[in-house]
């Protein structure tokens, strides 16, 4: 999926994450809350109630639980719920975290579910049962976790089952960003990687990041490239303008499976209504992708409804993909 970052771009990422709350760009009422949240925490020299992050891929939630670890000057331990097949994983990696410590647990609604159930009594105990042997000759050997804070991501926070996300005693939820946002994203990134950035330069790459500042900084890379190459290194509005039309940016932003949803969307279906599950099956990609990684940026863009009857293309949609628009009204 378009907007999850490659090896590289997570190790080019890292240079540019910000570290503390304050370096934090937008989300202004997650970072409040947090930061209130932090500082009780640390007022009483315990770990703050387990964090649940949800958002779509690239708007800072490894960020953001990263940052909390800074915050509470604690070890950070990273997995992911997909990293974790059976309760052993889990139970190796609970059993040897330090006092304080932040678990942070990336796609924590694909955990297996025997360790799912493993993590409950954690998050609540702080203990674990270790279950030796099977049927009634089973045995379960209590063991102590230290006390510490869980961090979990996921793309929705409907995904996980519900006793999961009672156990989060704080769940934030982050959004697109705006795009002054996305300027501050990339003015900030700029002077890191020592890049001359205008702010009409600034403005073009931040319309065309789809809200995201993976994107943002991924495609101040790609802009910079262009102005040391054909220009004189510095990033105006003209030189943006020019890079972005030669990597084949899309002028909203969408990325390669917005566009495939919105394309079979448009000439399969005729604008629709057609259903999630038949949306998916015709670009090749889980339901769960389409709603949870395409779909939102698509809502947010004015491109697509959702009706009782399945989702449709707006005329904006029909517009913005080079065909006229139908005449009828939207179901
Ligand atoms: P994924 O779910 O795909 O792991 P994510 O939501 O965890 O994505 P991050 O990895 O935290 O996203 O962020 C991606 C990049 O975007 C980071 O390198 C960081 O530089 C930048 N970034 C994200 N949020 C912010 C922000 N609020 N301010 C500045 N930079 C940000």
């Amino acid at each position: 999926v378009a907007a999850a970052a490659t090896a590289e771009e997570r190790a080019f990422e890292a240079g540019l994450r910000p570290r503390t709350l304050a370096e934090f760009v937008g989300q202004r009422k997650a970072r409040e809350q947090l930061s209130i949240m932090l500082a009780g925490a640390r007022g009483r020299g315990r770990p703050p109630d387990h964090v649940l992050l949800s958002g779509p891929p690239g708007l800072g939630k490894t960020s953001l639980a990263m940052i909390i670890a800074q915050e509470l000057a604690v070890p950070l331990r990273l997995t992911s719920g997909p990293a974790i097949e059976r309760a052993g994983d889990l139970v190796a990696i609970l059993t040897a975290l330090a006092p304080g410590e932040v678990l942070f647990i990336d796609e924590i609604h694909r955990i297996a579910r025997p360790a799912e159930e493993l993590l409950y009594s954690a998050m609540e105990d702080f203990r674990v049962d270790v279950v030796l042997g099977k049927g009634p000759g089973a045995t379960a050997i209590p063991l102590d976790v230290a006390p510490f804070t869980l961090v979990g991501a996921t793309t929705r926070a409907g995904l996980l089952t519900g006793p999961m996300r009672d156990r989060f005693g704080f769940t934030a939820h982050l959004d697109f960003y705006d795009p002054d946002e996305l300027v501050a994203v990339l003015a900030r990134s700029a002077r890191l990687l020592g890049v001359e950035l205008t702010p009409e330069g600034a403005t073009e790459v931040a319309g065309r990041s789809r809200g995201t500042p993976r994107i943002a900084n991924r495609l101040l890379r790609r802009v910079r490239d262009y102005a040391e190459v054909r220009a004189d290194g510095v990033v105006t509005l003209d030189v943006a303008h020019a890079a972005l039309r030669v990597y084949d940016v899309d002028p909203l932003g969408l990325d390669r499976l917005d566009r495939a949803v919105l394309t079979a969307l448009v000439k399969r279906f005729g604008g629709g209504p057609v259903g999630l599950t038949t949306l998916a099956v015709s670009v090749g990609e889980e339901p769960e992708t389409v709603e949870d990684v395409a779909e939102p940026f698509l809502l947010r863009a004015g491109l697509l409804v959702r009706t009782s009857r399945g989702r449709v293309a707006t005329p904006a949609a029909f517009t913005h993909l080079g065909f006229d628009p139908p005449d009828q009204e939207l179901g």
